[in-house]
């Protein structure tokens, strides 16, 4: 079934408001949980994970990162004869995407008992949605337990003078391009920006990528500080603690004038610069307005957003209304938002059965628990930026008696991989519980390290039961012992 319309007038139980993944997985739950489910997506479902984000561009990454660990390796390195296939990269690419076709995913809505509706989903009134379909066909639903609003997020686009005058990228055009520019200005130092500066960078194109504080801001300084170096290794012009003032469009290419006097000219320019939830347009003005939804008073424009105080994503002072996934605004990682996703189901489905009367329980199934102090992130950069949970500065301002242990990862395993690995890793430490409260590790392959990480985060593990967990020798999860002998073991 690639669309079913029949529904008009009807009464359903769920109405999911946008079937990217995070869509996807709340209908998933509740048509699993056998209520009336009907998922209502615009555009591709799947959404920008699937087409223009988390596949894409590790799809563009992946393979420079394979390339340099050969070229590292003795033996490996001698067998490489040329660069990267940039066609090759960009097909595979094309193919992680299907296309930009989502049929395999109207295929598994289907399967999974799923209705469909492809329009642009409006609330009306307290539990009533409106769909209008792409061939002007007008849908209303009411819902008789759930409106779920899973809509996502888009591109904020910096105040740059002159920025609305150029044709620019913004992250769909830089994870669906089909030739290497060549070149790119990036402008923004966060995750997106500094992977797709990589990315392109290693498939051909000179790029200088401009951030206003530091590359990757948000994680350590070691961390931030290797990932900068492989950066400058790829022949990324670094332009820190440097903004743009104004935009334009000359014979070359886009020129762009920073505030240190200097001009960057380049062919592509992409902004990526942080992103909001797509609220605006849902009629939550609407129902601000007649006082059926609060005002979410944090926001700097409260007609568009929704306050949500409880853990399974219920908007507060509905029964009915809830946000996940980039729309909520709490973590915009795909992984946690399906995870919002999976509580949101489940407490849907508990309400509905009268099996959960108000707020969930911490770590229950309906609670999105880990939301506030076990996030996972990766940044998928060659070396790797790997962290969960509290930093430092955050598990003290959080008020925990905190220390961290850092080093350079120096174990067999390391080594194995790569000539001259660098690495570093940090564990952040809850003194009064003895748990770890985060951890962070950078360099080659630690993504794979993250999950145990976790783990030991969100099971609170105790330091010294988690002595017992042995590493595989010779893996660079070695790294956990030198932590812990560094700790005091
Ligand atoms: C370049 C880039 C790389 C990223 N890489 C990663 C990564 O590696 N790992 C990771 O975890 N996260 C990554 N992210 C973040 C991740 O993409 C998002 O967190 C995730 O896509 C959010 O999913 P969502 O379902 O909430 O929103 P979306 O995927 O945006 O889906 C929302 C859907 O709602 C639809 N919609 C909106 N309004 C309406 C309406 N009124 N009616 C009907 N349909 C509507 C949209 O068409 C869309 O399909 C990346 C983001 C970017 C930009």
């Amino acid at each position: 079934m690639t669309a079913d319309n029949s529904s008009s007038g009807s009464r359903v139980d769920v109405v999911v408001i946008g079937g990217g993944a995070v869509g996807e997985n709340v209908a998933g739950r509740t048509a699993a949980a056998g209520l009336d489910t009907v998922l209502v997506e615009n555009s591709l479902i799947g959404g920008e994970c699937s087409y223009w984000a988390c596949m894409p561009s590790k799809a563009l990454l992946h393979p420079g990162t394979a390339l340099a660990a050969a070229r590292s390796l003795p033996g490996a390195a001698e067998a490489v004869t040329g660069d990267l296939d940039a066609r090759e990269v960009l097909a595979r690419r094309n193919a992680f995407t299907s296309n930009w076709d989502d049929a395999s995913q109207a295929d598994w809505v289907r399967d999974a008992g799923i209705r469909l509706i492809r329009g642009t989903g409006t609330l009306t009134a307290p539990r009533d949605v409106q769909v209008r379909t792409g061939d002007g066909e007008v849908v209303h639903l009411h819902a008789r337990f759930a409106v779920v609003l899973a809509t996502g997020s888009y591109p904020t686009p910096p105040p740059i003078p002159g920025l609305d005058t150029v044709d620019y990228w913004t992250t769909r055009e830089a994870t669906s391009a089909q030739e290497v520019p060549q070149s790119l200005a990036v402008v923004g130092g966060g995750v997106a920006g500094t992977e797709l500066a990589q990315a392109w960078a290693r498939l051909g194109a000179r790029v200088t990528l401009l951030a206003r504080h530091d590359v990757l801001g948000s994680f350590p300084e070691p961390a931030r500080a290797l990932v900068k170096a492989s950066l400058e290794a790829d022949g990324v012009d670094l332009r820190l603690h440097c903004s743009p003032t104004g935009v334009r469009e000359t014979g070359d290419g886009i020129s762009l004038s920073l505030d240190d006097g200097d001009t960057v000219v380049a062919e592509k320019l992409l902004v990526a610069t942080g992103r909001t939830p797509a609220l605006a347009g849902l009629g939550l003005e609407k129902l601000i307005e007649d006082g059926a939804l609060p005002a979410d008073p944090k926001l700097a424009d409260p007609r568009h957003g929704v306050l949500v105080t409880d853990p399974s994503g219920l908007a507060a002072g509905t029964d009915w209304l809830y946000a996940v996934g980039d729309a909520a605004g709490k973590v915009l990682l795909t992984h946690q938002g399906k995870y919002e996703a999976r509580a949101a189901g489940s407490a849907i489905a508990a309400r509905a059965r009268g099996k959960l009367q108000g707020r969930p329980s911490d770590w229950s199934a309906e609670a999105a628990t880990a939301d506030e102090r076990a996030v996972p992130q990766v940044v998928f950069t060659d070396p790797e930026v790997a962290q969960v949970g509290l930093d430092l500065p955050a598990a003290r301002a959080a008020g925990f008696n905190a220390s961290e242990t850092a080093l350079d990862i120096d174990v067999a395993g390391a080594a194995l991989l790569r000539r001259d690995y660098s690495g570093w890793a940090s564990m952040v430490v809850d003194e009064d519980r003895h748990v770890v409260l985060g951890m962070c590790f950078a360099g080659p392959g630690v993504s794979e390290l993250l999950h145990a990480a976790t783990i030991a985060v969100v099971g609170q593990v105790p330091l010294d039961r988690l002595w017992h967990a042995v590493p595989a020798y010779p893996t660079v999860s070695e790294v956990w012992l030198r932590l812990l002998e560094k700790y005091g073991l």
